[in-house]
C-alpha cells in the first residue's frame, strides 16, 4: 500500500534511454495502467506526454469492481478504495425538490471483493497513479510528445 508521497531516497534510479524496453506515448489512465502493469511484470518503460502536468479536471468519476480487481493483482486497490468515496445511494432533485433515491448498497455482495461502485475522481486517480509509478522506479516526462522523441530518436 501506498502511505505517502516518495521521497527522493526512495525513488528507484529510473531506467536509461537504452533501458527502456517499452515506450507509452500518453500519460491518461490507460497510458499509466499499462505502464503499472508493465513494471510489475518487471518490464522497464517510460512514459511521457505532450502535456505539461496531469489533468486537474474529474472527468469520469466512478470506479467500476472489475477495475479495482485488476488494481488488487497490482497492488493498489487498497489505496484506491481508502480515497475513494462507496456510493450507496443516489438522490434526485427536480427544481430544488427531492424526487427520489436510489439505493445502491453492497450491489455486487458475492460477486466481488469490491462490491460497489466508488467514487474517485478522475484526477486524483491519475495522481495516485503516478505516485504508484514514481515508487515502484518509473518515470514519467511530462512535457514531451511523440513527435519531438521521435526527432531525438533520428538525430
Ligand atoms: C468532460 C469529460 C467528462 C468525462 N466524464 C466521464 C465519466 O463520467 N465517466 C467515464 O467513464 N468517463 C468520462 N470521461 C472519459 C474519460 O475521461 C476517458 O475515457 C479517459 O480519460 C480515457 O483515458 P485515456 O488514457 O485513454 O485517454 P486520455 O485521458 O485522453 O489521455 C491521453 C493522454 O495522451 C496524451 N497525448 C495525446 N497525444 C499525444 C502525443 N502525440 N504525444 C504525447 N502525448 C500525447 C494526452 O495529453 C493525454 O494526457 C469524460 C471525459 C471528458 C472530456
Amino acid at each position: 500500500m501506498i502511505n505517502s508521497l516518495p521521497t527522493p531516497t526512495s525513488i528507484i534510479r529510473p531506467p536509461s534511454v537504452r533501458e527502456i524496453q517499452v515506450l507509452i506515448v500518453g500519460a491518461g489512465p490507460t497510458g499509466l495502467v499499462l505502464a503499472l502493469w508493465l513494471t510489475h511484470q518487471g518490464i522497464r518503460i517510460r512514459i511521457i506526454d505532450k502535456a505539461a502536468e496531469p489533468g486537474t479536471t474529474s472527468r469520469a468519476i466512478v470506479v467500476q469492481a472489475r477495475t479495482l480487481e485488476f488494481y488488487r493483482q497490482i497492488g493498489i486497490a487498497d489505496e484506491v478504495v481508502e480515497r475513494g468515496l462507496q456510493l450507496a445511494a443516489a438522490n434526485l432533485w427536480v427544481r430544488g425538490k427531492k424526487a427520489g433515491r436510489v439505493a445502491f448498497g453492497e450491489m455486487g455482495r458475492g460477486l466481488s471483493p469490491f462490491p460497489y461502485a466508488l467514487m474517485f475522481p478522475q484526477d486524483g486517480h491519475e495522481r495516485l497513479l503516478i505516485e504508484c509509478l514514481i515508487i515502484g522506479g518509473s518515470r514519467s516526462s511530462a512535457g514531451s510528445s511523440w513527435s519531438a522523441l521521435r526527432m531525438r530518436a533520428t538525430e
